[in-house]
C-alpha cells in the first residue's frame, strides 16, 4: 500500500489530499500544526489551520493568502482525505493532524509534549495505523522536572537577584514559553514582569484568546535611564549578545530550554542559570505516547530521529525516519 504521506523537497505531502504539512517550500495548500517558525513558513498559496493557531497564522502571513480555521476534532475533507487537528499540548492552537484515507490512518505529531502547561490545550492520544512522531529529545538522558518546580525555581532565582539588586534577564522563545512562564509564575506573583516586543506581541494575542498571564509591560515603554535592577526580563533569544541588553545594566541571565538538562550546556553558552522548561516530549513522554497510539509502524523525525527508530526497532516494532527540515528547541 502506498503511503499516505511522503517526503518531498517542500515538505511532507499528502497525495491522496493534495496538501502538504508544515511545508518549508511554497505550496498549493499547507496544513500547519503550529506557529513556530519552522513549521509555518510564508510563501504558500492556502493554509489551514486550528481556530487557535489562525490569529498568528494571519499575522504572519499577511493578507495574500487564504487562511482556513478549523476546531479540534472537526473534519475537513481535502480530495480523496479527511483531515481534523488533535491537540499537541506544545503551544496555544498546536495541533496533530490526523488524515484518514482510503481506510487507513496516519497521525502526524507536529511538535508535543505531556507536560502540564495552563496556556494550551493538553495533548490527545489519537489511535493510528502509522504514527510520524517528532524526535527532538528522543534519548534517554531527557527527563523534564515538575513545571511547577522549575517555576519555583525561577521565581527563586529572580527574588535572590531582587535582594541582590541586579535584573533577572531570562531568555525564552517569544511564542509559547514566555507565555508558560507567565502563566506559571502568575501562580506565584502579581509582580509585573518585562518583556520584548516579540514577546509583548505574542503574549497580547494569548491574552486575545481569554489565556491568563502575569502583567507585562514593554521594555520600549520604560522611561529612559531608569534602574531595571530588581526586575525579571522576558527576552527572545535573539536579543541575547545585542546592544539591547546593555540597558539592563548589572544583570544575571538564564535560559529557560530542554537542553539545559544537560550539564555543560548552560556553561559553554555563557547564561549564569538554566531551567529545564521544554515545550517538548521527553524520553518517557515520546514512548508512551507511542504506546497510546497503537501504530503498527513509527516513523520518526526532528532531532534524534535515528536513535529513536533504533529502540523501536529493537523493542520489535516497525520503525523508520522520515525527513523534514523542522529544527529542533531553542537552537542553543
Ligand atoms: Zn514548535
Ligand atoms: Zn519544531
Amino acid at each position: 500500500m502506498d503511503d499516505l504521506v511522503v517526503s518531498t523537497p517542500v515538505g511532507l505531502y499528502c497525495p491522496a489530499g493534495g496538501f502538504h504539512i508544515d511545508p518549508w517550500g511554497p505550496a498549493e495548500r499547507a496544513i500547519v500544526t503550529h506557529v513556530h517558525a519552522d513549521h509555518a513558513r510564508p510563501g504558500s498559496a492556502a493554509y489551514l489551520c486550528t481556530e487557535a493557531s489562525a490569529p498568528f497564522v494571519r499575522r504572519r502571513m499577511g493578507e495574500g493568502p487564504v487562511v482556513q480555521a478549523a476546531a479540534y476534532g472537526e473534519k475537513t475533507r481535502l480530495g480523496d482525505a479527511v483531515v481534523s487537528f488533535h491537540p499537541a499540548g506544545h503551544v496555544l492552537g498546536s495541533a496533530q493532524v490526523r488524515i484518514e484515507a482510503a481506510g487507513r490512518v496516519w497521525v502526524i505529531s507536529g511538535d508535543y509534549k505531556r507536560a502540564a502547561d495552563p496556556t494550551c490545550a493538553p495533548f490527545e492520544p489519537v489511535r493510528a495505523d502509522v504514527f510520524v512522531t517528532e524526535a527532538t529529545f528522543a534519548l534517554p538522558i531527557y527527563r523534564w522536572p515538575e513545571p511547577d518546580v522549575v517555576a519555583a525555581d525561577v521565581m527563586a532565582w529572580w527574588d535572590r537577584n531582587r535582594h541582590a539588586g541586579v535584573a533577572s534577564l531570562l531568555f525564552c522563545y517569544a511564542m509559547g514559553k514566555a507565555q508558560r512562564l507567565l502563566a506559571e509564575l502568575g501562580r506565584l506573583t502579581d509582580r509585573p514582569v518585562l518583556v520584548h516586543g516579540a514577546v509583548a506581541e505574542m503574549s497580547d494575542l494569548y491574552r486575545q484568546q481569554g489565556v491568563s498571564l502575569l502583567a507585562t509591560t514593554r521594555v520600549a515603554e520604560m522611561p529612559a535611564r531608569r534602574s531595571y535592577a530588581g526586575e525579571l526580563v522576558l527576552a527572545p533569544l535573539s536579543a541575547g549578545g545585542t546592544p539591547w541588553v546593555r540597558r539592563f545594566g548589572e544583570r544575571e541571565t538564564a535560559l529557560a530550554s530542554g537542553w539545559m538538562r544537560v550539564r555543560g550546556t548552560r556553561r559553554r553558552k555563557g547564561y549564569d542559570r538554566g531551567f529545564v522548561l521544554s515545550d517538548h516530549a521527553d524520553w518517557p513522554a515520546l514512548v508512551r505516547t507511542i504506546e497510546e497510539t497503537g501504530a503498527e509502524r513509527v516513523l520518526a523525525t526532528h532531532g534524534y530521529s535515528e536513535e529513536l527508530a533504533r529502540y523501536l526497532r529493537e523493542s520489535g516494532r516497525d520503525a523508520g525516519v522520515i525527513a523534514t527540515h523542522f529544527e529542533g528547541e531553542a537552537d542553543v
